[in-house]
């Protein structure tokens, strides 16, 4: 039996590192603004052009989110009416109302988020979090990618609504990327005499500071929630600065 087509929009970090997760069970294609051809082929994916892209049966949304708009705008036209197209963007509200704007009423829309990337992933991927967000698809095909999310891929499935994701989200990823980008540029280094809270705290450094910094721009300004969180953290930082401060005086 043929396998179903499964085309990747965007190639970037994330498009690459998902492709070979993917190819065992879809015949995979992916467009990008860049040419990955080589990148493709070396992974066994068919590189071709977006307008192809969007006609496969099932199209993953993988750019950084601030292109989603000029992206569903430009190219909706060219979309298969029939596809199932999901994102797998690091924040949710955003991403899934461009999405219900510009699609076709006829196509089936799944947010989803993997709480992983190239870096958490590396040594593979069973047992890892992955948010899902149904938004409009029929019983069927929720049924088929939830038991391909969890059964085939062995991913811990949790269903959210958007609002609940970027939420959450705006601390497990807004305060946990800006604290990382912060160790990051005053050099913590590793220290011979490191206790186990300086190797946690080193580890949230390197798994989170060689993200893209598109990638840290969104987390951080297209979560409704993550300001809110990140100017909270930082009048803490002050408030414990000053009573510092204070009882030294
Ligand atoms: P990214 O910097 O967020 O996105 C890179 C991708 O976006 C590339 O394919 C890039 O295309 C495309 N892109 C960026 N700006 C563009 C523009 N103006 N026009 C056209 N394309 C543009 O890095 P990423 O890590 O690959 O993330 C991709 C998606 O996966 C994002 O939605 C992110 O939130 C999500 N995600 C990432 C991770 C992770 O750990 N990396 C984990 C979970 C989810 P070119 O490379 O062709 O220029």
């Amino acid at each position: 039996m043929r396998k179903p087509t499964l085309s990747i929009i965007g190639f970037g970090a994330f498009g690459q590192f998902m492709a070979p997760h993917l190819t065992p069970h879809f015949q995979v294609f992916a467009w990008s603004r860049s040419n990955y051809q080589a990148e493709a082929e070396n992974l066994y994916v068919n590189w071709c052009s977006i307008e192809e892209a969007l006609q496969k049966q099932v199209i993953v949304l993988s750019t950084n989110i601030s292109y989603f708009e000029t992206l569903l705008k430009t190219y909706c036209k060219h979309i298969n009416p029939q596809a199932t197209v999901l994102d797998v963007a690091s924040v949710k509200i955003k991403p899934i109302d461009l999405m219900l704007k510009y699609l076709p009423e006829t196509c089936q829309i799944i947010g989803t988020h993997p709480l992983f990337g190239p870096q958490s992933g590396k040594n593979g991927i069973a047992g890892l979090n992955m948010v899902y967000c149904p938004v409009r698809v029929l019983p069927h095909t929720a049924n088929c990618i939830k038991s391909f999310l969890a059964d085939t891929l062995q991913l811990n499935v949790l269903e959210r609504t958007p609002e609940q994701h970027d939420r959450e989200m705006a601390y497990v990823q807004g305060l946990t990327h800006f604290v990382a980008r912060a160790l990051d540029k005053i050099d913590a280094l590793d220290y011979p005499m490191k206790t186990k809270a300086y190797e946690h705290l080193l580890t949230v450094k390197n798994m989170l500071a060689g993200d893209s910094w598109d990638l840290f721009v969104s987390i951080e300004n297209e979560n409704p929630f993550a300001e809110k969180v990140r100017s909270d953290f930082m009048a803490k930082l002050n408030e414990l600065e000053f009573e510092l401060k204070k009882k030294s005086s």
